[in-house]
């Protein structure tokens, strides 16, 4: 078999949690299972993962590496790639092509591409971005406990996110940067917390010694904070599946778009015949366990559908072989 005709049962495209457990699941049920990954998970600037139970603060290329290490104990196999083009060949299959020129086939696909976080705009946050400069409280909440903490207002759950880390620590203040006024019921919520809110546009954030140390204003004055938190927009990588029609769409909170996500029923199932989504690219709030679960459920029920493809091709090949004789 050439390079160009290799013919797997699964692709999965994606080798993070979700796409990584979805293929042990095929490769342990005897599928022949290929993932290409690019190698960029999220969660890849972070130090440790958090609340993924029995592997708490693991090193995030440390959990990964050890679920390639299974997948390629049960034969699946593992390409380091990027997957630039997916199309539907007329015998059904999918056809994917890699950015090394590689082109397989595949009965079914997972797509497990996770997002991009697309952070706002200011100097300092991209640079900070997993170490100091966070978004979730479930992800690093405990690591900053008792720190003094920014909420940067840039989206509509920065009073949600203000609420949360105020579970963490009392010295939280609100930056209302850009955004409007807060509604009377949220200013009260803040003010009887103890959250203080701070008026005026920010500039960026003060880095010392490869350390946050403070919010500065567009004013000049410059508050100390060893902590910011901002809310990024979650945009589906989806861009791969636009040649077979499926485009992630907007996801909304309070009204207002904060990412994209690819549709899916509960088992992952999209609206494509054949096409399976898990993880952070149709679930934008799917933390690693959450996400490592989704992979599980579309990797097994991707399974079940080829089992039962399998078992009516077996009834038409026996009859086929009884009419012959
Ligand atoms: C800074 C930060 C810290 C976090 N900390 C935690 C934490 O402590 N605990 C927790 O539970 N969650 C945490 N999360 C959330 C966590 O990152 C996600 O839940 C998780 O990464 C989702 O897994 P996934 O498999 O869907 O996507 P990812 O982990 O992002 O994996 C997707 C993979 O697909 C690859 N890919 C994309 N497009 C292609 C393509 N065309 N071809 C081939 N490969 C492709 C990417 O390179 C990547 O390797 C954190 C998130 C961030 C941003």
């Amino acid at each position: 078999m050439t390079s160009e005709d290799q013919q797997y049962d699964v692709v999965v495209i994606g080798g993070g949690a979700a796409g990584l457990s979805g293929a042990v699941a095929l490769a342990r049920s005897r599928r022949s299972v290929l993932v290409v990954d690019a190698g960029q998970p999220r969660n890849a600037p972070a130090a440790g993962v958090h609340n993924y139970l029995g592997r708490e603060g693991m090193p995030p290329g440390d959990l990964l590496a050890a679920g390639r290490a299974e997948l390629a104990g049960y034969g699946g196999e593992l390409a380091a790639g990027v997957v630039t083009a997916v199309h539907r060949q007329d015998d059904d299959r999918f056809g994917v092509t890699l950015d090394d020129g590689r082109a397989v086939t595949a009965r079914r696909l997972l797509v497990a591409t996770g997002l991009v976080d697309e952070l706002p705009d200011l100097p300092g946050v991209a640079e900070r971005w997993g170490r100091d400069v966070l978004h979730c409280p479930y992800c690093h909440g405990w690591e900053v406990r008792d720190q003094a903490i920014g909420i940067l207002a840039t989206g509509p759950t920065a009073v949600h996110q203000a609420l949360l880390f105020r579970q963490l620590s009392d010295d939280v203040m609100f930056f209302r940067h850009a955004g409007p006024e807060l509604p009377d019921d949220e200013a009260a919520q803040l003010g009887a917390l103890g959250i203080r809110l701070v008026d005026g546009e920010v500039a960026g954030l003060e880095v010392t010694d490869d350390r946050l140390t403070g919010v500065r204003l567009t004013s000049g004055y410059v508050v100390p904070r060893s902590v910011v938190v901002v809310a990024p927009r979650f945009t589906a990588n989806d861009q791969v599946l636009a040649p077979l029609g499926l485009v992630a769409a907007a996801q909304e909170m309070h009204g207002q778009v904060v990412g994209s996500a690819i549709a899916a029923d509960p088992t992952g199932a999209s609206a494509v015949p054949g096409v399976w989504v898990a993880g952070n690219v149709s679930d934008l709030s799917a933390q690693v366990v959450v996400s490592a679960a989704a992979g599980l459920r579309a990797g097994a029920r991707i399974n079940a559908d080829l089992v039962v493809e399998d078992a009516r091709a077996a009834v038409v090949a026996r009859r086929e072989m009884a009419g012959a004789r």
